[in-house]
């Protein structure tokens, strides 16, 4: 007998059976494709965008990097794990960051608009004084990942907010005019050049071209999870950019997709569960399915539901473990690091919850549970990924990827490098779709396109 049937012996029935909604069959990831390309396609139209849940923003950004970018960039990156000030020095092939994290404490998260902005440029301010640039004027990019209605590339109407971020006054307002408002309050001191705003997918496919000049498609799969590509522009219905260069770089915002209910014939009763919970509720129902700032608590969810059926630990629950939110996204990369039939990471993971003296059985049904929430994640992240693939019709495309999840979860690349290929369409001759894993897409993202959009790039 293989390892791997010793393995799924030790699975329970009811855990395995439980699960089985979280699996989705190939023909059920196409039927996600197909409805995922109809609302691409009406997303690109600015007379059907309004329809669309996939919003397929212009990003205003054109050219893939040189290589050639010159100069010293200042860069925000919010709306990932951390909040960080980046200052980048780019000189040909050499690039040099330094960077320092700061914290965006909750309250300012869900507070008034003013606040965050307030509290950005006081960090900035702080950073460039430590580097002494804080009255250089430095061109700043701002990586702002939440979805942005661009009108230029300095220019970007906030029209949700997204992964618990919830500030009052914003929605509908330009977050450059916010953060230069906030900037100027500290002229005396604080003298910058916001030459651009981004998407941390942008940033991310920027930073992979800059290494690799194939690289088409960014992907985010993070705290959110998002996607831009590379575009024709004579796909883009009403281009208003620069018309004399053919492509542009398109912020898809696929983390909304499913909010006119396109993804209803999959979602889950956790799914629903999580929704009702989270601070958007009805809103980006596919980030949360996928992301890391849910997939914890989906897994968590699971575990409780089996527990009350009395086939885990026993029937018995700890505090922690009936807590929202307290199963973290970690907790699935860490029990899913063991080697097969190992659960060392496991039973140490069950221990930070309050579960201790789990069974070889309870530990072998826990992993089974992270791996179906985990492996559902990765499969819808893949058949986005092929449906971008096959809509751009190149054989060879490489695909740059950031994001917690992504660079933490042992598998994750893995399934996606596996599941892209079979959900491409056979029209498209050998295939070659590489992951690249991006080195620091928002704050060297941001530097590159912040050097194009600027005239310090000399
Ligand atoms: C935002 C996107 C962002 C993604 C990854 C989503 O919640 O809407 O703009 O790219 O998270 O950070
Ligand atoms: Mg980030």
């Amino acid at each position: 007998m293989k390892i791997e049937d010793l393995r799924i012996q030790e699975i329970s029935r009811e855990v395995r059976d439980g699960c089985q909604e979280l699996n989705l069959p190939d023909s059920v990831l196409r039927q996600c494709m197909d409805k995922l390309r109809a609302q691409i396609d009406l997303g690109l139209n600015p007379d059907t965008r309004d329809k669309s849940t996939v919003k397929c923003f212009n990003t205003y950004v054109q050219d893939l990097p040189t290589g050639k970018e010159k100069g010293q960039f200042l860069a925000l990156d919010l709306g990932g794990t951390n909040f960080r000030v980046l200052l980048i020095t780019l000189n040909g092939r050499h690039f040099d960051m330094q960077s320092k994290i700061y914290v965006v404490p909750k309250a300012i998260m869900i507070g008034p608009g003013e606040d965050l902005f307030d509290h950005i440029a006081s960090c900035l301010e702080s950073f460039t004084l430590e580097h002494r640039v804080a009255n250089k004027n430095l061109p700043l990019g701002f990586t702002f990942s939440f979805p942005l209605n661009q009108v230029g590339l300095k220019n970007g109407i906030l029209t949700r907010w997204t992964k618990g971020f919830n500030c009052a006054g914003t929605v509908g307002r330009d977050v450059v005019e916010m953060l230069n408002a906030a900037v100027e309050k500290r002229k005396n001191t604080l003298k910058i050049d916001v030459v651009a705003v981004l998407n941390d997918t942008t940033g991310t496919l920027m930073s992979c071209a800059w290494k690799n000049h194939n690289c088409k498609v960014g992907v985010i799969l993070g705290t959110g999870s998002n996607a831009c590509y590379v575009e024709k522009i004579q796909n883009v219905i009403g281009f208003d950019g620069d018309k004399t260069k053919p492509y542009v770089i398109i912020n898809t915002e696929w983390g909304a997709f499913g909010d006119n209910g396109e993804l209803e014939f999959i979602r889950t009763p956790y799914d629903k569960e999580i929704d009702k919970n989270s601070v958007n509720p009805g809103k980006q129902l596919h980030e949360k399915m996928i992301s890391g700032m849910y997939l914890g608590e989906l897994a968590r969810l699971l575990l409780v539901k089996f527990v009350k059926d009395k086939i885990l630990f026993g029937g018995q629950a700890s505090p922690a473990l009936l807590e929202r939110e307290k199963f973290l996204t970690e907790y699935i990369s860490s029990i899913e690091s063991d080697p097969r039939g190992v659960f060392k990471q496991c039973r140490n993971v069950l221990s930070k919850i309050g579960i201790s003296d789990p069974t070889d059985q309870d530990c072998s049904n826990v992993r089974y549970i992270c791996e179906s929430v985990s492996r559902r994640a990765a499969h819808l992240a893949s058949a986005g990924v092929a449906t971008l693939l096959n809509k751009m019709e190149i054989p060879s495309v490489t695909v740059g990827v950031d994001g917690s999840l992504y660079r933490y979860h042992p598998h994750f690349h893995n399934l996606m490098y596996e599941k892209i290929p079979e959900l491409l369409d056979p029209r498209i001759e050998n295939p070659t779709i590489n992951l690249m894993l991006s080195e620091d897409g928002s704050g060297r993202g941001a530097a590159l396109i912040a050097a194009s959009g600027s005239e310090h790039n000399v």
